[in-house]
């Protein structure tokens, strides 16, 4: 699912995309110039790897997400920026790159929790 910034105004756009056992549903709304914001709640559950012990394991996840989009590149002061490629705001590859970055997050197994 996607949709071409222009096509993005002050009326909320809902949005609601599933890819291996996440969800991510929300909108996004127009701001102004080349500004949007886009609220959502990921939830589901994805494999994660133990940076102890290694070991795959399933972690639940239910993260509500507050994104600056910018439609080009952005040169402020915002954390949370979704920097958009040719101008098309793409909620599946919005929902990859949140996955990539829990997954890359450091994550303890239960065994390890309890070792600690
Ligand atoms: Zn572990």
């Amino acid at each position: 699912m996607h949709i071409p910034f222009r096509r993005v105004t002050s009326i909320p756009h809902d949005f609601d995309e599933t890819q291996d056992g996440l969800n991510l549903k929300g909108n996004v709304v127009f701001m102004q110039r080349a500004e949007a914001r886009l609220i959502a709640n990921l939830k589901g559950d994805t494999n994660v790897q133990c940076y102890r012990c290694g070991d795959e394991f399933s972690l639940n996840i239910n993260e509500n997400l507050d994104f600056l989009v910018y439609d080009g590149v952005y040169k402020g002061e915002e954390l949370d920026v979704i920097e958009l490629e040719d101008s098309i705001v793409d909620f599946s590859q919005i929902l990859q790159s949140e996955v990539e970055s829990i997954k890359s997050d450091y994550h303890l197994c239960e065994n390890c929790k309890d070792n600690d």
